[in-house]
């Protein structure tokens, strides 16, 4: 094997894939302890996915919610490698990339997830997601552009389909997705374009349940919703998306939608390389079903965490794809690895629930903080403060900071810019 990490050590190498939340906080946990770390990623920064829609919705510029991966794990015993990896053997316990293969001693598979269109292909070709720091940028150019076109276009119909913004999913994402662009029109792009009747410009939010929000309780559901309806957004429940073409969506009732833009929120499963591990089982999402103590089955030197795990068997409900589920299990498996090493057992993940949060636009948001319910403006400086708290590096703290001020006392979004045109 070509192993082009490190120089040969007697001591155990432990490979990360995946600098996200589960994967960061592995390495960080495995700073100068007595192992060597290898982390593979295929971007050279980590992205602080929960702010993807303000870079979406013009609020914030992309490098405000990435940082260096090499930044953040800068220690003695930690290496970063840039490359995409492609496949696992788990007999010769070896990874395989495009920058070529690494052995291993203890293997964590932290990639992360990708969007899932549950097979609906047309969907999948005419809208854009929003799981990375790029997809958060294709969303805001397509917005843009869309609106740009309506100023140039003569037909009534079709400048209102220009101006139509279609959100697909009403969890977290599409509501606080709803709520930024329900700000962007009320108070930017009215001046942005004052030869358009900005108030003809719909967005809708639509979900195919009966509700918003399904993981809060049903008082912060209905918040939610009479708030974003309060903001002029049109939300339909029970309203599943079967096709897609370049002019809209069409529902599973027959109605036709006309959108120029279309964001698909609606769901995520494991990342593909789930299906390298050849020999592990996968379960719903198509995580890879590990221990309680997040090893793979029959290999204990290789775990699976974040969102590509279903921890504890296929018979344990799966823990949801949120950063501190993530965050905990980086935290207990560079634990384990460690007792691992001096020849002690791993531990069995117990998740502490802290709860969800979310902001539907200016000063208002909906929490459940350790079962705590907060509404309103509260609810809306506990997540501010949480968000900068977690965030990664003091100048994007700063620059968010700067940024959200700006846009508090000007009613302005500073990055609205269309970089690609489509
Ligand atoms: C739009 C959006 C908003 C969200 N908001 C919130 C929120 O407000 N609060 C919350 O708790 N959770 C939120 N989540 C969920 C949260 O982001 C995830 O649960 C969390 O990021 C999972 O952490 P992870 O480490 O498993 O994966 P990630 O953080 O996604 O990290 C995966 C890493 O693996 C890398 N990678 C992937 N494939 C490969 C490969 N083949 N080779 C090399 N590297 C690879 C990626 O580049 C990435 O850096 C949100 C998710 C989305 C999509």
């Amino acid at each position: 094997v070509k192993n082009t990490t490190i120089a040969p050590s007697t001591r155990p190498h432990v490979i990360i894939v995946g600098a996200g939340f589960a994967g960061l906080r592995v390495a960080r946990g495995l700073r100068g302890a007595p192992v060597d770390v290898t982390v593979i990623d295929k971007h050279n920064y980590h992205t602080f996915i929960p702010l993807l829609y303000q870079v979406a919705t013009a609020g914030l510029e992309p490098e405000a919610i990435a940082h260096p991966v090499r930044r953040i794990v800068a220690a003695p015993n930690v290496r970063f490698r840039l490359a995409s990896v492609t496949g696992v053997d788990l007999q010769q316990r070896r990874v395989t990339t495009d920058a070529g293969d690494f052995a291993y001693d203890y293997l964590v598979l932290a990639a992360g997830s990708v969007t899932n269109f549950f097979g609906l292909e047309s969907v999948a070709e005419q809208a854009t997601t929003l799981r990375e720091l790029d997809d958060a940028e294709t969303v805001r150019d397509r917005v843009l552009s869309s609106f740009e076109a309506a100023a140039a276009e003569k037909s009534p119909a079709r400048r209102r389909a220009l101006m139509t913004t279609v959100l697909v999913g009403g969890g977290p994402t599409g509501v606080e997705l709803a709520g930024a662009l329900a700000e962007l029109r009320r108070h930017v792009l009215p001046r942005d374009f004052p030869e358009l009747d900005v108030s003809q410009a719909r967005i809708l939010l639509l979900e195919a349940s009966d509700r918003l929000l399904e993981a809060m309780p049903q008082r912060m559901q209905r918040k939610a919703f009479e708030k974003l309806r309060s903001m002029g957004v049109e939300v339909q429940l029970g309203a599943r998306v079967t096709d897609a073409d370049e002019r809209g969506v069409t529902l599973s009732d027959g109605e036709r939608i006309d959108a120029a833009a279309i964001v698909w929120v609606a769901g995520l499963r494991a990342s593909p390389l789930a299906h390298a591990l050849s020999d592990a089982p996968l379960g719903a999402a198509g995580r890879v079903i590990v221990s309680r103590s997040l090893n793979v089955p029959d290999h204990p030197e290789v775990f699976v965490i974040g969102d590509m795990a279903h921890a504890g068997g296929r018979d344990n409900p799966p823990h949801p794809m949120v950063a501190p589920v993530a965050i905990q299990q980086g935290g207990l498996v560079a634990e384990s690895i460690l007792r691992q090493t001096q020849g002690k057992k791993p531990r069995a993940f117990h998740y502490k629930d802290p709860g969800t949060m979310v902001t539907i636009g200016r000063s208002s948001a909906v929490a459940r903080v350790y079962g705590v319910p907060f509404t309103g403006f509260v609810a809306w400086l506990l997540w501010l403060t949480v968000h900068i708290v977690w965030l990664i590096g003091f100048r994007n703290r700063a620059l968010v900071l700067v940024n959200w001020a700006w846009n508090y006392f000007t009613y302005e979004r500073g990055v609205r810019l269309i970089r690609r045109r489509r």
